[in-house]
């Protein structure tokens, strides 16, 4: 008995294999593309980011410019103050004085506003930058493990189930339809290797008088809720 516990067992572990196997083959394409996603959004982020920069910048320089010309205007203010002719136009014109230069200390106060935000984004940009370029970094090297991994998945699935044709010729044929059967209705898993009363497939409690059957080994046990093929530990370890 203890040869088909160990014949089943290995037919069990090859397809346990070839299982993940094929799993890998769904999962690390989409692990690919999550990592790509991941990274164009990050690049996406940065980019938004240098957008605000950009317009910052432009308000930045247009403040300056509107600073510049009512300077001027300032300035040609005051040559006027010389030239007026009634006390009337030099009232006005020092109205006008007095309205720009409140002008100038409002321009200059946003200016300031607009450099320090100006200062504190770039500062952003720069560290999610470099910050981005490590990641980036890390993840293409995962990337490039993962597509090495999945490229050889192919031929390991191949040569497992060439291992698999030669495991399951050394069953006896109605076990094995037996074996088959239950790969299909128990996801996978047709035989459970137990060390205690307790089903490994379905985790039920097993009777502690069959379980000392079990231990026997005597015959092929099935656990009586889910049908798997019970093995004690001792006969395949
Ligand atoms: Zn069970």
């Amino acid at each position: 008995m203890r040869e088909v516990y160990r014949d089943l067992y290995a037919l069990q572990q090859i397809d346990s294999e070839i299982q993940r196997l094929e799993r890998l083959r769904v999962e690390i394409p989409e692990r690919i593309k999550e990592i790509e996603e991941l990274i164009k959004n990050k690049e996406d982020e940065i980019l938004e980011k240098k957008k605000t920069l950009d317009l910052l910048e432009q308000r930045r320089l247009k403040t300056e410019r509107e600073i510049e010309e009512e300077k001027m205007k300032l300035e040609n203010y005051k040559k006027q103050q010389f030239e007026v002719k009634t006390n009337e136009a030099y009232q006005a014109l020092l109205k006008e004085m007095e309205y720009s230069k409140r002008k100038i200390e409002t321009l200059e106060m946003e200016y300031l506003v607009i450099e320090e935000d100006l200062n504190r984004k770039r500062k952003e940009v720069a560290e999610e930058t470099k910050a981005l370029i490590e990641e980036k970094k890390k993840m293409e090297e995962e990337k490039k493990k993962l597509e090495e991994e999945f490229s050889t998945l192919d031929e390991k699935i191949m040569l497992k189930k060439d291992e698999r044709k030669r495991a399951s010729t050394r069953l006896d044929p109605k076990l094995l339809a037996r074996y088959e059967r239950l790969i299909v209705s128990r996801g996978g898993l047709a035989v459970v290797v137990i060390e205690e009363a307790m089903c490994g497939g379905c985790f039920a409690t097993l009777p502690p008088q069959y379980f000392q059957e079990i231990r026997k080994g005597e015959r092929i046990y099935t656990c009586e809720y889910c049908g798997r093929i019970l093995i004690h530990k001792d006969f395949v370890v």
